[in-house]
């Protein structure tokens, strides 16, 4: 069997198209969708992470705001930013780059993200939201994920889902989609015992571990849709994902090629989920549900 490629710049180009559409709708009423981006310090990869987000941005006609910020910037300067977009009307959705330098706590600041203008979903009251299938915003990642898995047609419920990896943006919350969507769910990790055990059951394998050549042809279930999340860069350069792709797509159904896969999916969800937030902010400002965009305070324990 030679596998059906799942084609996420194709998926991407299209979803976009209709994202256009809604922002044009809402600037009709009076309402132009923006982004804000937060990059501390000047890591080359989240630059260019950064840099592609604000260009899918213009793509779609989503007003985006880039905001730098030292590498040695105090935690109080970064809260405080967060605070002010929190409280900009004309921004809907606030994206702090990761990682951060080594002394802005991570769970502080994506914690100070107003809960309505969070489109990472990494707030704790989404991730909570998503435990309960209520989630406002799902992570992007996941959620691209989840988009690419509704283009093959097949129907997660009852099915097994293997997912490789196990990190808070990654890995948990696809697992939790997939329970969602009614399938068996096995999260495997770096302790997993003999990990192809739990593999070679998986009808959906999603691996998302950041390592290149993890998944052989013997690891994977025939007639296995496979999602390969990965992005490694190797030493010559080329970029792969965590699969071995030449070799596994002779064994699965459906699968996605590392760069075209994944990747473009998850700037994309993040457009979705800045147009979902305008939309709502409209809704409630129509209906006046709400007064003033402030989030309810979720507090982390110290
Ligand atoms: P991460 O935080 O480093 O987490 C990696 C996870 O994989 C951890 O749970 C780790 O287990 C597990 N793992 C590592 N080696 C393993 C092994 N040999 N067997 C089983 N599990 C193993 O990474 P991440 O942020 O989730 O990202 C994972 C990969 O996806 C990276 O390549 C990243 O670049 C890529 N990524 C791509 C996109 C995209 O848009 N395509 C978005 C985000 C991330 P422990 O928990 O036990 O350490």
């Amino acid at each position: 069997m030679t596998a059906q490629i799942i084609d996420g710049k194709a998926l991407s180009q299209r979803l976009r198209v209709g994202f256009r559409e809604r922002v044009e709708r809402l600037k009709a009423r009076g309402v132009s969708p923006g982004l804000a981006v937060v990059l501390v310090g000047d890591n080359p990869a989240s630059r260019v992470y950064v840099g592609n987000k604000i260009k899918a941005c213009e793509e779609c006609g989503v007003h985006s705001l880039h905001i730098g910020l030292a590498a040695d910037v105090s935690e109080a300067e970064v809260l405080a930013t967060i605070e002010r977009l929190n409280r900009d009307a004309g921004i809907h959705g606030i994206l702090v780059q990761l990682p951060l330098p080594a002394h802005i706590p991570i769970a502080r600041v994506l914690e100070a993200i107003s809960v309505h203008k969070d489109v990472d979903g990494f707030h704790l009251y989404n991730v909570g939201a998503l435990v309960t299938g209520t989630s406002i915003f799902p992570p992007c990642t996941p959620y691209g994920v989840q988009l690419l898995l509704d283009t093959t047609g097949i129907d997660v419920a009852g099915k097994n889902a293997v997912v490789v990896g196990a990190s808070n943006i990654v890995g948990k919350p696809m697992g939790l989609m997939l329970l969602q969507r009614e399938a068996t769910v096995t999260i495997c990790h770096a302790k997993t015992r003999d990990l192809a055990q739990h593999t070679i059951l998986a009808d959906i394998l999603i691996v998302a571990a950041g390592k290149p050549g993890l998944i052989v042809p013997q690891m994977v279930k025939e007639g296995a849709i496979v999602i390969d999340v990965g992005i490694n860069r190797l030493p010559d350069g080329r970029i792969v994902g965590d699969v071995c792709f030449d070799a596994v797509k002779e064994k699965a159904s459906w699968i996605t090629p590392v760069p075209g896969g994944v990747g473009p999916m998850t700037v994309t969800m993040l457009i979705e989920n800045t147009l979902r937030s305008a939309e709502r902010a409209f809704k409630a400002a129509d209906e006046d549900e709400f007064q003033d965009w402030e989030a309810p305070v979720v507090k982390s324990p110290d």
